[in-house]
């Protein structure tokens, strides 16, 4: 079985990267935190490889002395996991321990995910890659303590909305449950990473929403963000997670969707869906990714155009 086969190569080699998907999220960070702080507890040498910066609203998650950026790395590891990372290009800069590991373990819960590993363990079914993260450090017979425990619980939070998207299963809340009796506070997690923001993120959320307009009688609504919105509210791209369930909240909405102009004149696309949409069947055809309800694509600019061709497809897959 593939579990058993990733835990022994775990548990073989003493040298251990981790890495996760650029514009990381809750779930990329606290997966690639908690199996680091796992594995350290084995007493092997593990390095978390930074390829884009941390979030500030996920600061206090433990581990973050296991983390360097990728260009620094104190050692060649013998293994490289791969964390909630669809694809090899959204490794962004770590693609090079990707080329220079011996073995490459992929776990992931994307249904676009393209197996680019030695041993891939990828459960479309798991709501996070954090809840696959669990069974690894279980069966590696390590006991949760409270700081894996955040780490595990901030992943899952984070890719279940605290537990109201579809996604969440039994198995999600079994395992909130087990974290929870090692002292996680989940309402003060749920609200940092879901509610608390800063003045600038606020402002920012303001002129996101603002932006809203509906198409395909109010069933598509697009948000768009500009890099002047940016710099006049003094937002990074890592303030904006979240900002899209804005837009796809809206009553009669089933495809939403965040277009954003990205530093060197692409735009970042974010989709989710409320029903029956398979959003990723259209980020994969912008050679993106993701899972039904929420998936991603970057494509060239400008706005409008990047704009007019998503309605196209969105019209596509729209119920009359
Ligand atoms: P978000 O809109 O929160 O950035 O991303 C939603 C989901 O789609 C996440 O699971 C994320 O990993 C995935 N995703 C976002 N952008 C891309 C992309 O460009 N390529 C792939 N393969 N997945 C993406
Ligand atoms: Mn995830």
């Amino acid at each position: 079985m593939i579990l058993s086969d990733i835990v022994k190569h775990l548990m073989q080699n003493d040298n251990i990267g981790i890495i996760s998907h650029v514009t990381p999220d809750g779930d990329a960070l606290g997966s690639s935190a908690a199996l680091g702080l796992a594995l350290e507890r084995l007493g092997k040498r593990v390095v978390v490889l930074r390829n884009d910066r941390l979030p500030s609203k996920y600061s206090f998650l433990p581990g973050s002395h296991l983390a360097v950026d990728c260009e620094k790395a104190p050692f060649k590891p013998d293994i490289l996991v791969a964390l909630d990372c669809g694809d090899v290009e959204r490794l962004g800069s770590g693609v090079m321990h990707y080329e220079a590991a011996g073995t490459v373990i992929n776990i992931d819960h994307h249904l676009s995910n393209t197996m680019f590993g030695n041993l891939n363990l990828v459960d479309t079914n798991a709501a996070a890659t954090a809840e696959i993260v669990y069974q690894v450090i279980k069966l590696m017979g390590i006991a949760l303590d409270l700081d894996i425990a955040i780490c595990l619980f901030t992943a899952i939070a984070a890719d279940t909305g605290c537990f109201r998207y579809d996604n969440t299963s039994i198995v999600t809340h079994g395992i909130a449950g087990e974290l929870i009796s090692t002292g996680v506070k989940s309402s003060e997690i749920c609200r940092r990473i879901y509610s608390l923001r800063t003045l600038e993120q606020t402002k920012m959320l303001g002129r996101a929403i603002d932006s809203i307009k509906l198409y395909h009688d109010g069933k598509t609504a697009i948000m768009r963000i500009t890099k002047k919105m940016m710099q006049e509210t003094g937002c990074g791209q890592e303030d904006l997670e979240g900002v899209i369930e804005f837009a796809r909240d809206i009553e009669g909405v089933e495809i939403a969707a965040l277009l954003r102009e990205t530093d060197d004149g692409e735009i970042k696309v974010g989709l989710r869906s409320n029903e029956y949409a398979d959003t990723s069947e259209i980020a994969a055809s912008f050679n993106g990714g993701g899972h039904r309800k929420a998936s991603g694509y970057t494509v060239g600019g400008p706005m409008d155009a990047a704009v007019e061709t998503l309605l196209d497809r969105i019209e596509k897959i729209l119920r009359v």
